[in-house]
């Protein structure tokens, strides 16, 4: 049994190449991605990584810094007792939020070194069901000219995807209606086509739009108005008379189980760098299953096409509007409308830290 003798946590500010919009997070021109290395007593070691917008990594970072004193000396491949550990010391502060984040990615971190030390991938050590998963292209794309999403959406069928998500929630609900009826012309009859709201509407205007959205056949609604409605998202599932997509906004375990309680979701959305890691996902996926419902992803999806490859309940994973494909050695490509868990060992995410270099943030918050 190895002992945990080493956590190194690193913060990266990283320009995206284009401004990307959506219906409530502004402008997005930079992502901050926080790394952390552990290294056990017998010399292995994994890597965990979360990412945020608008430059707020700050207390994420630091919480990361405050959970070193709980893990150092502990045995690494006890996972779910330090998953325990971690939130029960900051239980009355925390309990979602950058917590969730800063315990995602440990756990990542930790789940990476004991499926290395098993020489197993990530996705076989987690159940391995299928590597062939399903892969949508995720825009990032609201205030795109329509020429502009038809450019992109040529884009994504030369690379190979088989499905798409666009933005919706533009001032007026018929700029959307226009917007996704060019969208299903242009991809004809049968193309799955996703549509992500970002949580811009109240429940009233949300069931509005899914029931002008549904005749284009959308595949599902994402994230139609805030997290914490759960009775809201009920509503606009049973009035709506689409699919509803959520999860990227919630962050722990129970809250998924509130939402299925609600009866407002049709595909579990979670994002394993802030629900609670992989051990959270994991239970999400379960808890899914258990209620006949399929689970997706949200963002990371070098990482997150194991988590979807080792369950059975597997939907789409999502290939986000923004990546890590310039500063990791194998990002996950799409080919005839899969994405393939690779067989290196753990969960094979290689940062090029000479690449990442440049970005580094010297703490001085
Ligand atoms: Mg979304």
């Amino acid at each position: 049994m190895s002992e945990i003798v080493n956590i190194t946590t690193d913060l990266f500010r990283i320009p995206l190449p284009v401004t990307l919009t959506d219906a409530t997070h502004g402008e997005m021109r930079e992502f901050d991605l926080i790394t952390v290395q552990i290294r056990d007593s017998e010399g292995a070691e994994g890597i965990g990584y979360t990412y945020v917008g608008q430059s707020s990594a700050a207390p994420i970072y630091e919480i990361i810094e405050s959970y070193k004193d709980l893990l150092m000396g502990e045995v690494a491949g006890r996972i779910e007792y330090l998953w325990q550990k971690m939130w029960w010391a900051l239980h009355y502060s925390g309990r979602g939020g950058p917590v969730s984040f800063a315990i995602s990615v440990i756990d990542i971190a930790l789940w990476d070194l004991k499926s290395r030390k098993q020489n197993q991938p990530l996705w076989q050590f987690l159940g391995g069901h299928d590597p062939k998963v399903k892969a949508y292209a995720g825009g990032i794309d609201l205030y795109f000219t329509i020429d502009e999403l038809l450019d992109q959406t040529q884009r994504n069928l030369n690379n190979g995807f088989h499905a798409i998500k666009m933005k919706v929630g533009r001032k007026h609900l018929s700029e959307d209606v226009e917007r996704v009826a060019v969208m299903r012309e242009f991809l004809g009859t049968d193309f799955p086509l996703m549509v992500d709201a970002n949580m811009g509407w109240r429940t009233d205007e949300a069931i509005r739009a899914a029931r002008a959205l549904s005749k284009y056949e959308i595949y599902w609604l994402e994230e139609p108005t805030i997290p914490d409605d759960f009775s809201g998202y009920g509503r606009i599932h049973k009035e709506g008379r689409v699919p509803i997509a959520a999860g990227e906004n919630l962050h722990t375990l129970y809250e998924f189980q509130h939402l299925i309680e609600a009866d407002g979701v049709a595909f579990l959305e979670p994002d394993v760098t802030n629900c609670g890691g992989i051990t959270a996902w994991t239970k999400v996926a379960h808890v899914g299953e258990a209620n006949n419902l399929p689970v997706t992803s949200h963002g990371v999806h070098d990482l997150q096409v194991h988590l979807l490859a080792a369950v059975s309940n597997k939907s789409y994973l999502e290939v986000h509007g923004f990546g890590l494909q310039d500063y990791i050695t194998n990002p996950v490509k799409v080919v005839e409308g899969y994405a393939t868990a690779p067989d290196r060992i753990g969960h094979g995410v290689n940062f090029d830290w000479g690449a990442l270099g440049k970005y580094r943030v010297q703490r001085t918050y």
